[in-house]
């Protein structure tokens, strides 16, 4: 008989095995806490339990949890983690020390069907989504790794698009916020632009933080290195984020990496202060980060200094994300675990 992944199952999946177990009902209870708050990876490390309970529901159960392949530790303290899944496809997860924050990125899926041009993980291709406990599995072996370390922040930004993979990531921030208590405002998720699946998140996700990855500030850049822009044009996004129903105080964020030549020239500077105009929002700016086979170029620190005076200059926030953990491959969109670059026809 397949023994089942308690990890694997909803709390409502959770009461109903425990209650076909004949098992009382606070005992499912119990389950949740150790896994997600005390992050137990296995029913031997549920203390609570006697030894004979423990054993007998391991007979019929079990607790998984991501292995770590690897593990990667830059100068500046950005530490990437190759997690390994059940079935031996890996994701990357990387964990950002920044002042009293630690952030941890965590992955939506096995790769990125998106292709945008500027980013290795589009390079690799979809392998396949992600299950909700995978999802949620990286914070929960990232925390193990630092204990007694406590995570502060969680963003979406790691491989793959988390809304095209809508169901997952929905149930996942449910769990990370319901179950592991972890506060929605610290989480940020971040799209490439599914224009219906953004009003689709308020309506069905915790209130997380949205970011776009915006990039361009024509239809015709945008089309170009973001084929998602084929579907779901600048008007359509940036008219979802109108009308996305923020909380009081909080802001959309845009990201926009800056590419030489592309998207990075005065005339860009002033179409994004307007496209942006009625928006509460945040820029960050990322100079793009090189990888091998690349077809951009990151454009000079004096450059994207101007490009960011203009927007201050017009009231707007922007600040120049420093990309962390470049030297081992954990800045944005170096992503790509163990597989190599699909074949491009
Ligand atoms: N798929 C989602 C979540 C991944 S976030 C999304 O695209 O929003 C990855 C972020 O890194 C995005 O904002 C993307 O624009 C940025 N990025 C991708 N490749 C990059 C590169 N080579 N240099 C700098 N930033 C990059
Ligand atoms: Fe996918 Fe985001 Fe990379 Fe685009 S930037 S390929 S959506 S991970």
């Amino acid at each position: 008989m397949q023994k089942t992944d308690l990890f694997s199952l909803t709390e409502q999946q959770l009461n109903a095995f425990i209650d076909a177990e004949g098992l009382p009902a606070y005992r499912a209870r119990q389950i949740i806490k150790w896994i997600y708050e005390k992050h137990a990876c296995s029913i031997e490390e549920i203390t609570e339990f006697s030894k004979d309970l423990r054993r007998s529901l391991s007979e019929k159960a079990y607790i998984s949890c991501l292995e770590l392949a690897d593990q990667q530790i830059s100068i500046d303290g950005t530490r990437k983690f190759l997690f390994k899944l059940q079935d031996g496809e890996t994701i990357e997860s990387v964990l950002i020390p920044d002042e009293e924050r630690l952030t941890l990125c965590i992955s939506s899926q096995v790769g990125c069907a998106m292709s945008c041009g500027f980013c290795v993980t589009g390079s690799i291709g979809i392998k396949r989504d992600l299950l909700a406990y995978e999802i949620c599995g990286q914070v929960i072996g990232a925390s193990r790794i630092i204990h007694p370390q406590k995570i502060t922040n969680i963003v979406l930004m790691g491989m793959g698009e988390p809304l095209a993979n809508f169901e997952n990531v929905v149930e996942a921030l449910w769990r990370i916020t319901g179950l592991m208590q972890f506060s929605p405002r610290r989480i940020t998720l971040s799209t490439s632009g599914i224009v219906p699946k953004i009003a689709a998140l308020a309506q069905s996700a915790p209130m997380v933080n949205l970011a776009i990855s915006l990039n361009a500030t024509t239809d015709q850049v945008r089309d170009m290195i973001m084929p998602v822009n084929r579907t779901y044009p600048l008007k359509a996004l940036l008219d979802a984020c109108r009308r996305f129903p923020l909380p009081p105080r909080r802001r959309i964020t845009f990201e926009y990496v800056m590419l030489k030549g592309v998207n990075d020239s005065d005339a860009d500077a002033a179409r994004l202060i307007k496209l942006l105009r009625g928006i509460p929002s945040k820029i960050n700016l990322i100079p793009f980060n090189e990888f091998e086979g690349a077809k951009y170029r990151r454009p000079d620190d004096a450059r994207v200094q101007e490009f960011q005076e203009m927007l201050s200059s017009a009231g707007m926030t922007a600040i120049v994300r420093k990309s962390k953990g470049q030297d081992i491959l954990a800045a944005c969109g170096q992503l790509k675990a163990k597989y190599s670059d699909r074949e491009r026809g």
